[in-house]
């Protein structure tokens, strides 16, 4: 199963399936399977059954199971990224579809590498406590379209390490990578721990309010969060939220434009702006304000954009008409409102694909929607500031705090500004990359608890204290 037309085979549903179209060209890349509300009870009952011999291995025989399953992925590595080229849309370079199943490998070995043994809460003579983490039973792992391998497989490495079944619930606009992720897993894994239901919206809500499961992972739009924090609530469900994000960046006087373009231009840009920690409204202080810009325009002129199966670009369509919609809207109103457009804003929309040309957009107002919305895209709206204070404020006003950005030549200074903002990361001259041992996370209407590292892992099990 290690090419591209085996994975293909072994996963599409032929006529009876949903077809999915290759963002870039319109061309069929395989069908989805349309599961019921019976299938993802039975997968829900198969976990249920599976996880209990599951929970019974030792932690190191878990993570021996994942770490082949490591081994899997990097196997069918180049077969993967082909599938996430051709349906998600980001190309084979720079950072996209051979960087995201590269991650999937990682993040799972890294999962395993935390250390989380008992922990002594108590211990005074008298008294004798400890913690450890049990796990919770079978978890739903709901996610987006926008890094569907990766995103899945966050959620899935640290639940079945800490001895859960999971049921993957993939977003209907990129459920094939996500089949092929988890046929590859269970090419390895015990029969029953991981399973899969595609299907759309309706099969994400059945899952949440299903009573045998303990764990929702949810990774996706603030509006769908929010639902399933309504919906689970009737079963008491645990919850991890992922939800949007606008994150800000600040560009302080003392920056060196040339120095930090490359780092901004990725922090906008990357996976085409669609991803959830992006960069996407930027604030520069007006005495460097067009060098930023200038740098920032010239550098994106450079980046070269089409089908992510040539080699040669960086850059891909946006995965759906439903976001290129968004996307050119919010740009069409910020032309509308006389800001001034440095690069791109006029899509071809006759052309085939969903290509949005890289868009940056400067001297425009702090309330456009461009601004205050998550455009989700390749649209970054430039804010041009002179009191700090004031940008700090523009950051801090919206209520999504997922992640957000300092840049400055001065690392003490841009620290003690990144702890007047209100959000789960802020970076120093960088913008949104994760890491495996790092706690990642928003607040506010971005969502609630962490993945990554130990904190991530221990959510995924429930505490229990032996006092005596
Ligand atoms: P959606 O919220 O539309 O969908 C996410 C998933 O939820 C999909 O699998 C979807 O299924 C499913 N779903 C839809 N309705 C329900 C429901 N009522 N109950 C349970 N599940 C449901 O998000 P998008 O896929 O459009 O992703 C984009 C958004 O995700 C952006 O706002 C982005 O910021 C955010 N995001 C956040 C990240 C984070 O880490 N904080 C990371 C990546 C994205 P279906 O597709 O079949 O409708």
């Amino acid at each position: 199963m290690n090419t591209y037309e085996e994975l293909l085979t072994a996963i599409d549903a032929g006529d009876n399936g949903r077809p999915i179209y290759d963002p870039a060209t319109g061309d069929l890349v395989g069908h989805a399977p349309q599961h019921s509300v019976a299938d993802l009870n039975a997968a829900v009952d198969a976990a249920a059954s599976a996880q209990k011999a599951w929970s019974l291995l030792s932690d190191a025989d878990r993570c021996d199971y994942l770490q082949r399953a490591a081994d899997a992925i990097d196997a069918a590595a180049p077969a993967l990224a082909e599938l996430i080229t051709r349906e998600q849309g980001k190309p084979y370079s720079g950072p996209g579809s051979r960087f995201e199943a590269g991650a999937c490998s990682t993040w799972l070995r890294v999962t395993c590498s935390h250390d989380l043994s008992e922990e002594t809460v108590v211990d005074d003579g008298e008294t004798h406590a400890v913690i450890n983490y049990r796990p919770i039973g079978v978890v739903a792992a709901i996610g987006p379209w926008n890094w569907p391998a990766m995103i899945t497989i966050w959620q899935i490495a640290p639940a079945l390490r800490m001895g859960n079944a999971v049921v993957v619930k993939p977003s209907e606009y990129t459920p094939l990578t996500v089949l092929a992720l988890v046929k590859i897993l269970n090419s390895v894994l015990p029969e029953g721990v991981l399973q899969i239901v595609s299907g759309d919206g309706s099969i994400g809500a059945a899952l949440t309010t299903h009573e045998k499961v303990g764990k929702v992972m949810f990774t996706g739009s603030t509006a769908t969060g929010r639902r399933i924090a309504e919906s689970s609530g009737a079963s008491v469900k645990r919850l991890t939220l992922e939800l949007g994000g606008n994150d800000a960046g600040i560009v302080l006087p003392d920056a060196d434009p040339k120095a930090i373009a490359e780092g901004l231009f990725w922090g906008a840009f990357i996976n085409m702006g669609q991803t959830c920690a992006a960069l996407k409204r930027l604030y520069v202080h007006d005495s460097i304000y067009d060098a930023v810009c200038t740098e920032l325009t010239e550098l994106a002129k450079q980046m070269p954009m089409g089908h992510g199966i040539d080699e040669t670009n960086v850059l891909g369509p946006v995965q759906n008409k439903m976001q290129f919609d968004i996307v050119d809207n919010l740009v069409t109103a910020a032309k509308d409102s006389g800001a001034r457009v440095l690069l791109g804003g006029e899509p071809d929309r006759d052309a085939p694909g969903y290509f949005f040309p890289l868009t940056l957009i400067a001297d425009i107002s702090p309330d456009h929607p461009l601004v205050v919305q998550e455009q989700f895209g390749p649209a970054l709206p430039i804010v041009r500031y002179t009191d700090l204070d004031w940008a700090i404020e523009q950051a801090n006003s919206l209520d999504v705090g997922l992640g957000a950005s300092v840049w400055s030549s001065d690392r003490d200074k841009a620290r003690e500004v990144a702890t007047q903002i209100e959000a789960g990361t802020i970076w120093i001259n960088s913008h949104g990359g994760v890491d495996p041992r790092i706690p990642f996370g928003g607040i506010k209407q971005s969502g609630y608890g962490v993945e990554f590292g130990v904190a991530g892992l221990t959510s995924l099990g429930v505490p229990q204290v032996i006092n005596g």
